[in-house]
């Protein structure tokens, strides 16, 4: 039986071609900045996202850990939405390793209110408060389903949060699929800002790896922040192709994605599936498990047992993501699959 995994867009695995050509990398001691493959992701990136220069990292919680010590300090505060991927899923790393307070806004709509900074800045001259120093985005938005921001609001957003004075971030895990959404340069979202992370391993296709972009000071002080962490590797560069490839190949077809996730969630509405309406719907669908369904664990089991993995993210919703590993064909079996078991 095939199996069909919907569980996250990071479940892709490297292609033929990506795997041939990390085989062959040219690689060399990356602390050293001598490993070509690395420093040409990294030339790559920065000139992608229109910033002086951009490191290599293992992992995206990593790349915005090393922005939050190279923007911020011990005791400062950090801007971040309540239904953020820093907030919710990076264990607490912000203020257990980069010491910053945490002050949460609201981004039920993918990204807080512009309106909503000035009164979270507490670098207002009274005593008590910690300086607020970085406001923290994430574009396109997980946890509300996936939202691909427009370049407008984040724009918006981010020139309020430049006015205050802050170190504006992007958690852009996912910023190509907000990019392809809304048919712009990804500049449109990265001219915005300070920093923005991007992971090579979740829709592009890489098997690890995000990249860090910035100024080059802000790069070098994330260089040592990097090293302090553990996280300098040596000949990365087998890893680096394999991302330069990604980038260079998978950005366009992140259209495909976005069409399979729309035609899963029209299947399952069509079959009575409550899946949760999102403006700017990208590669991802969420639905309620409702009254009457089985219990997410059954859920899942039993879908499983048909061959499809999907996650069940927090109780009684579940979440499907679709990527280069899975096709309209896929798409069209997993519905029926879910329908069949929820009407059991
Ligand atoms: C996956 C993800 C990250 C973290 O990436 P890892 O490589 O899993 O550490 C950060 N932000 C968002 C929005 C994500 O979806």
């Amino acid at each position: 039986m095939k199996i069909m995994d919907f569980r996250s867009d990071t479940v892709t695995k490297p292609s033929e071609e990506m795997r041939r050509i990390m085989a062959c990398a040219e690689v060399g001691d990356d602390i050293y900045g001598d490993d070509p493959s690395s420093n040409a992701l990294s030339e790559y990136a920065a000139e992608l996202t229109g910033k002086e220069a951009a490191i290599y990292t293992c992992s995206g919680t990593m790349g915005n850990l090393l922005a939050f010590l190279s923007a911020g300090r011990h005791g400062e505060s950090l801007l971040a939405g309540k239904r953020s991927h820093v907030w919710n899923a990076e264990v607490g790393g912000f203020s257990a390793i980069a010491g910053l307070c945490p002050y949460p806004l609201n981004d039920d709509e993918g990204i807080p209110a512009a309106a909503d900074l000035a009164p979270a800045n507490r670098a207002d001259n009274n005593i008590h408060h910690p300086d607020t120093t970085i406001l923290c985005l994430e574009n396109t938005h997980n946890y509300t389903g996936g939202i691909a921001v427009s370049p407008e609001r984040f724009a918006e957003v981010a020139r309020e949060g430049h006015r205050l004075g802050f170190h504006v971030h992007l958690d852009g895990a996912r910023i190509f699929n907000a990019s392809v959404f809304h048919g712009v340069d990804v500049k449109a979202f990265t001219d915005e800002i300070d920093s923005v992370q991007f992971c090579l391993s979740k829709g592009l296709g890489a098997p690890m790896g995000s990249m860090l972009c910035g100024s080059h000071e802000f790069i070098e002080r994330a260089k040592k922040a990097r090293k302090r962490i553990g996280g300098a590797q040596r000949q990365v560069g087998i890893a680096a192709a394999a991302g330069l490839y990604a980038l260079k190949n998978n950005i366009p077809r992140l259209s495909e994605d976005h069409d399979n996730a729309k035609l899963l969630s029209e299947l399952l509405i069509k079959g009575g599936v409550h899946v949760e309406e999102v403006p700017n719907m990208t590669n991802m669908i969420f639905f309620p498990m409702l009254d009457g369904y089985p219990s997410d664990e059954r859920f899942v089991s039993a879908c499983r047992e048909r061959g499809l993995l999907l996650n069940a993210l927090s109780p009684r919703r579940v979440r499907l993501v679709t990527h280069l590993d899975v096709d309209r064909e896929d798409v069209e079996r997993a519905a029926s699959i879910i329908l069949e078991v929820i009407s059991q």
